[in-house]
């Protein structure tokens, strides 16, 4: 079996500690990234992981980009749709490209990097599709109308997939993080920030590895009978 493996925005925050963690576990890992080339280089210098541009929001991009990578590595079997962002603001004051732009990269990227590469998968009877959801998709979370629902929307694209999967020893799975301490989060005014590590039982954020450590037990081949679940890491902050 192939261990070569996808990383969207792979190069910084959360991705950045998943692509990392994956090449530790052996396998072939690119990390496709949308625009900071900055920092995917200090990332491609400091790891060695090759890093790949392209928006996971452009469906033909996206087939193009894992084309370069399984040309490069080999086919792919595991995908980790990490890349997602924010465009935060009341719902009265939502323009529709806050809306859009949010539902292209976190809903549609999704499809868009999974769909390119499940043919693959179903021929070779295997695959491992990870997706990094949020709490806030769980939850909801005022002012982020648009973010909740694309990751609740990651929520329901998972359930349904890993139906289609199973048999063709696909497994489909999401992983909701809470606060974890990235430049997402770190981006938020110190005194919010201090509001929500309130309101978090374990007293502190995550940090990017512990989420890069689920990914690569869901990855593993001993996690082969778990599909279609929904992964809370938050520390006790929203239980379902
Ligand atoms: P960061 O903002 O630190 O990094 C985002 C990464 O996604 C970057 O590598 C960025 O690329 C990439 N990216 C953004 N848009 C695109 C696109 N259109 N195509 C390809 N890559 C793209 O985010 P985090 O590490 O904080 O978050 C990672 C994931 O975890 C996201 O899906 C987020 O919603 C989710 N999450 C984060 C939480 C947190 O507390 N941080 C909590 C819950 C969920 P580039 O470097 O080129 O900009």
């Amino acid at each position: 079996m192939s261990k070569v493996a996808i990383v969207t925005g792979g190069s910084r925050g959360i991705g950045a500690a998943i692509s990392i963690a994956l090449k530790n576990a052996g396998y072939s890992v690119a990390a496709n990234y949308a625009g900071n080339d900055e920092a995917a280089q200090k990332f491609k210098a400091e790891t060695g992981i090759p890093v790949y541009k392209w928006s996971v929001a452009d469906y033909d991009a996206c087939a193009a980009g894992i084309g370069r990578v399984e040309a490069d590595l080999g086919p792919v079997s595991v995908l980790v749709n990490n890349a997602g962002i924010t465009r935060d603001a009341m719902f009265h004051k939502m323009t529709r490209e806050q809306w859009k732009e949010v539902l292209d990269t976190n809903l549609s990227g999704v499809f868009n990097m999974t769909h390119p590469l499940w043919g693959g998968m179903r021929d070779r009877k295997f695959g491992r599709v990870i997706t990094i959801s949020s709490i806030n998709g769980q939850k909801g979370q005022t002012g982020q109308v648009n973010y909740s629902a694309s990751k609740a929307g990651d929520i329901g694209f998972t359930k349904a997939l890993a139906q289609e999967g199973a048999r063709a020893g696909i497994t489909v799975n999401v992983i909701c993080p809470g606060y974890i301490a990235t430049d997402m989060v770190m981006a938020v005014p110190e005194k919010v920030r201090e509001a929500i590590i309130a309101q978090i039982p374990a007293g502190r954020l995550g940090e990017p590895e512990e989420i890069a450590r689920c990914v690569v037990f869901l990855a593993s081949e001993d996690a082969g009978f778990i599909t279609g679940s929904t992964l809370t890491a938050n520390g006790g902050q929203y239980i379902t």
